[in-house]
């Protein structure tokens, strides 16, 4: 890099230094086509080619079956809140189930009820600060599949830090032919998933994907326009089935966020798709969270074992006196920028530390970090 620095940002965060340079090389020329990327019509048959390859990679590397469509939205993860009550609620005499993990979820819950669906929050862990402690799946209780639109949750809560166990013990615990939906906006393609267990996957693309823009969905196509709620009329952006029957280009997409991210999915083939990522990132986060584990209480992770994401790894640095010190974290955000580190800050509704290690930060950006802690906690402690 031209300057060493590790961005942890949890959104819009880094993107892979090879991905950049090839943009900047293709930058004014893409293909020989004489212009930028950014520069092309949507129509044109060079950008629709750009599209179809990015498509089609996104399904190697996640493995997505035929009967899948993947669509390009607009709106950011935000408007697929909205969407799914429009698009997936059936009816307003169905109940939506909600897994509420952290602020995410309680956000879609918000929208959802804000269109008039009934939701029937299934758990919640906010009474813990949305710490993982959910209670045991057994003591859940699920709306009855025929009065049950839809099942949602969070894979991946990026504010608190928390990742669903993509278990086999949570879905045979759902109740059966109910859809699963899921905002896998911060952990998509960090990891195998089976797709088939999915009613409809949706992430926005700026942290594992590219830049931000656009938000990529999986959805099963016997959904698609089929569980319409008739009480509602769907703003056309919104509308699964026009984005479907248009190639998802029923208006002009997000062109140049598009590229990158088939740039992405084109780095990620090239280190070795799911797997191979899958295993980096378990190394990465364990090495943050060993570093907390062994630093005698002065760093503390709030969240519970098991649900631990990879992803985002929130923090908080202990005092002498045995509280969170916003001073010590002031201190040590000043001097983690001074090596180079930036967006270490925790979101401002939990404040502390948060280091987002996405797909895209290699190993060494981590060494940089957990380095960096033992050092401060010594001249700390
Ligand atoms: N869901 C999750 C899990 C997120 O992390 C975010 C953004 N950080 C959103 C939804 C909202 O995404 P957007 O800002 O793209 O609407």
């Amino acid at each position: 890099q031209d300057q060493k620095t590790w961005n942890f940002s949890a959104g819009p965060a880094v993107i892979p230094r090879p991905v950049l340079e090839r943009a900047q090389r293709e930058l004014l020329n893409w293909n020989n086509c004489g212009c930028s990327v950014m520069e092309l019509s949507h129509r044109s048959p060079e950008f629709e080619s750009i599209l179809s390859k990015a498509e089609q990679d996104f399904r190697q590397i996640l493995s997505i079956p035929k009967n899948y469509k993947v669509l390009w939205m607009q709106g950011g993860a935000t408007a697929q809140f909205s969407a799914v009550v429009y698009n997936l609620l059936g009816s307003f005499d169905k109940t939506a189930d909600y897994i509420v993990t952290g602020a995410w979820t309680s956000k879609a819950v918000e929208e959802a009820q804000r269109l008039g669906a009934r939701v029937n929050v299934v758990a919640n862990t906010k009474s813990t600060g949305h710490n993982g402690a959910l209670p045991p799946i057994s003591s859940w209780e699920f709306t009855p599949p025929s009065e049950s639109a839809y099942i949602y949750y969070t894979s991946n809560e990026t504010v608190h830090g928390v990742e669903f166990p993509d278990d086999e013990a949570f879905f045979s615990s759902l109740p059966a032919g109910v859809p699963v939906i899921c905002d896998m906006s911060s952990n998509i393609m960090s990891r195998k998933i089976d797709i088939t267990k999915y009613a409809c996957i949706f992430a926005g693309a700026q942290k594992n994907i590219g830049p931000a823009g656009v938000t990529v969905l999986i959805i099963r196509e016997d959904l698609i326009g089929t569980r319409v709620n008739p009480s509602l009329t769907i703003p056309i952006m919104l509308d699964y089935k026009i984005c479907a029957e248009n190639n998802s280009m029923y208006n002009t997409p997000p062109t140049y966020s598009i590229y990158i991210a088939g740039l992405v999915f084109e780095w990620l083939q090239s280190i070795g798709g799911l797997a191979a990522i899958e295993a980096l990132n378990l190394r990465k986060s364990s090495k943050l969270y060993d570093t907390v584990a062994k630093s005698d209480g002065f760093y503390r992770c709030p969240v519970k074992e098991g649900y631990r994401s990879r992803m985002n790894i929130p923090f908080r640095i202990y005092g002498k006196d045995g509280q969170a010190s916003k001073e010590l974290e002031g201190k040590f955000l000043k001097e983690a920028e001074g090596r180079g580190m930036v967006q270490l800050k925790g979101h401002r509704s939990v404040g502390g530390i948060r280091a987002s290690l996405y797909n895209a930060m290699p190993e060494e950006g981590v060494d940089a970090l957990t380095g960096f802690m033992e050092e401060f906690r010594r001249a700390n402690v």
